[in-house]
């Protein structure tokens, strides 16, 4: 669906992106993760022409992404920014209706589509539709954000860093929420996180670079069962088992011939002790249920053709 052929970015003397190449295969969930300044958000940017390359090629859907006229391309492609911005004098309503409306679509089928939508993401439409940005919540807001974006039903969808300004609890509904729509729908996304467990629990595969590179691209089961350096080793070793807990935690009874572990157990180690046992009491003061292979590895490779 998109292909970078030896991609790069140039800025002065110094590389934002450097030499990059992978594909993302139609209805794929893809996550570009790294440290902040490694490129992240060049790379998105040049899928959708707001920063020209400085060599190389994007593919889109088989044709060089300068082979088509900006507009059109614009309207395939939706985008999902960290702060979204609505319009503040304009409501819900019209804030999604803008890509539809520019191509033309009746007024009964937007609205039918944003109807569907809002439902969708949790956002009852007779309730929301016709409020504005000011009535509503962050979450909320970007849960709008994302509506728009996917207005127009373009098959790909770029979101740069969208729930990273949200308190936890909104983040983790909107990603669940972002699953379910993902499911229903089949949208190709890419998607850009600083966080693992956030890149972790959304991706079919993940990409992480570093100073411009790539470090590995893999499913998030790739990279805790095979790292391939230690710098991957330590960017995943941040992502702990309570993180991934609400996924991959199973309320089953306490069992003494396994194994216990913290909440806090980084996911490289749980993955080492897997490899020995079948299953984990996971402990803090108290026992809180057990992680087995198959409730992390379920977790680990959703979407995975396991
Ligand atoms: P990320 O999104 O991963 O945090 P960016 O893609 O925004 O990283 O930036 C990658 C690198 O390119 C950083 O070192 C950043 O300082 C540099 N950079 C980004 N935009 C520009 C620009 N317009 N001019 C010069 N350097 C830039
Ligand atoms: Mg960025």
């Amino acid at each position: 669906m998109i292909k970078f052929d030896n991609v790069s970015k140039v800025y002065g003397d110094k590389a934002a992106v450097d030499h990059i190449s992978f594909e993302v295969n139609e209805g794929e969930f893809f996550v570009l993760i790294g440290p902040s300044g490694c490129g992240k958000t060049t790379t998105l940017k040049m899928i959708n022409r707001l920063i020209p390359l400085s060599s190389g090629y994007i593919y889109f859907k088989n044709q060089p992404i300068s082979s088509y006229k900006l507009d059109e391309m614009r309207w395939d492609i939706g985008y999902v920014l960290q702060q979204i911005a609505l319009f503040p004098h304009m409501t819900v309503r019209d804030n999604i209706a803008q890509v539809p409306t520019m191509k033309k679509w009746e007024t009964s089928r937007i609205d039918e589509q944003i109807n569907r939508l809002l439902d969708m993401v949790g956002l009852p439409h007779e309730q929301f539709r016709d409020r504005y940005p000011s009535e509503l919540s962050g979450g909320q807001q970007q849960r709008i954000g994302v509506v728009r974006a996917l207005a127009a039903d373009p098959p790909v969808i770029l979101m740069d860093e969208p729930f990273s300004a949200l308190d936890p609890l909104s983040r983790e509904k909107l990603q669940d929420d972002l699953l379910h729509l993902q499911s229903e729908i089949n949208k190709t996304i890419i998607f850009v996180t600083h966080d693992i467990n956030e890149a972790f629990r959304l991706g079919d595969r993940i990409c992480l670079m570093n100073q411009g590179r790539i470090e590995q691209i893999g499913t998030p089961r790739d990279f805790v069962e095979r790292p391939n350096s230690e710098f991957v080793q330590s960017f995943i070793g941040n992502a702990t088992i309570e993180r991934l807990a609400a996924d991959c935690l199973e309320p089953i009874p306490y069992n003494a011939t396994y194994p216990a572990v913290k909440p806090e157990t980084p996911v490289s180690e749980l993955y080492a002790l897997l490899a020995e046992h079948e299953q984990l009491n996971v402990i803090d003061t108290e026992y809180r249920g057990a992680v087995t292979r198959t409730s992390v590895f379920k977790t680990l490779s959703k979407g995975g053709a396991e």
